[in-house]
């Protein structure tokens, strides 16, 4: 019988996928990774496992152990169901701009909730990365994976996704583009791509409102770049260790609402109803490729998750027409 043990065995594996509307007017070929495709809907599956099987390996995390991680969501999910398939218990602090659907979806899976303010510091107390790493101390028996700094983050990818595009693309990638957050998934496919082949040109996509850009270009963290953004799950106010600056040959800032109205393109003109920050990721793609790329180029970029959890924003008109991106 074709069957798995656990529903954690579908991790990895996803479709690559050719964009066929959206590309117009542009030079060579453009393949989505979708990663929705993971059981946990999201591309976080991939690295949250692997936190949670090196942690157990060095004997960080033992049996009856309690994760406690703050997330955007989609870690979340990734480490609940790793915590259902190994028997943890969970608890997530998240920022209060994340979507209901996400804090939802992790209740359902079990997980504990605790919502923090968006606006405060990093260091602030009350932000989601200060009450998580309280929690961790406070708790006995708890583990704090800290995905943006955990390198388990990054090998994940260079352990699955550069493999997975490499072999899909028969060698053939000449780009590689994804939104950087934690930084594992750029950082872990690019190490793994250009080992393969160092011309391959990475190119990473942010937010207005993130530091990563000015940091690549001058090497100099402006707090001025620093302010309130609504796209979800990419640009940081922090430079995660995970985010390896030489391993990404350039930055595209995209705004939220380009990245917002390529999020409903993708899904109309695609076919694909994938997340915000999928529309911020293809539409910083194409800006680059229609500058660089030339025939026989093939650029990948990667789709990070889906749209049920934006129903409420990106995928209702009067909440973007509220936000002004659409008429
Ligand atoms: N998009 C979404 C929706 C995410 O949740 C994340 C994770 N923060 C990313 C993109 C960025 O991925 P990474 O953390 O690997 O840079």
């Amino acid at each position: 019988m074709a069957y798995l043990n656990h529903i954690t065995e579908a991790i990895g594996n996803t479709p690559l996928v050719k964009l066929n509307n959206v590309t117009q007017g542009i030079k060579g070929t453009v393949l989505a990774k979708v990663e929705y495709a993971n059981p946990g809907n999201s591309v976080k599956d991939r690295m949250a496992i692997k936190m949670i099987e090196d942690a157990e390996k060095a004997g960080i995390l033992k049996p009856g152990g309690t994760i406690i991680e703050g997330t955007s969501g989609n870690t979340g999910m990734g480490l609940a169901l790793a915590a259902i398939a190994k028997g943890y218990k969970c608890i997530f602090t998240l920022a209060d701009k994340q979507s209901k659907e996400k804090m939802d979806v992790l209740r359902a899976m079990g997980a504990e909730v605790i919502v923090c303010p968006t606006n405060v510091a990093p260091d602030h107390p009350d932000s989601y990365y200060s009450v998580a790493r309280r929690l961790n101390e406070e708790i006995p028996n708890s583990f704090y994976p800290n995905q943006y700094d955990n390198v388990s983050n990054t090998a994940a990818h260079y352990e699955t996704t550069g493999p997975e595009i490499w072999e899909q693309t028969e060698g053939k990638i000449t780009h590689w583009a994804a939104g950087v957050g934690t930084g594992g998934t750029i950082s872990g496919t690019s190490k793994y791509l250009k080992e393969q082949n160092p011309n391959i040109v990475t190119v990473g996509i942010d937010t207005y409102g993130s530091v990563f850009k000015k940091y690549k270009e001058t090497g100099e963290f402006d707090e001025n770049e620093i302010y309130a953004y609504a796209t979800e799950g990419i640009g940081e106010d922090i430079l995660p260790k995970n985010v390896n600056f030489d391993l990404i040959d350039t930055f595209i800032k995209v705004t939220d609402k380009d990245g917002a109205v390529m999020t409903r393109r993708l899904a109309r003109e695609e076919g694909l109803f994938v997340g915000w920050s999928s529309g911020s990721a293809v539409y910083g793609a194409l800006e680059y490729a229609k500058e660089h790329l030339k025939e026989g180029d093939v650029m990948v970029v990667l789709l990070p998750d889906h749209g049920t959890r934006y129903l409420g924003k990106i995928y209702n008109d009067d909440w973007m027409r509220q936000q002004g991106y659409i008429d």
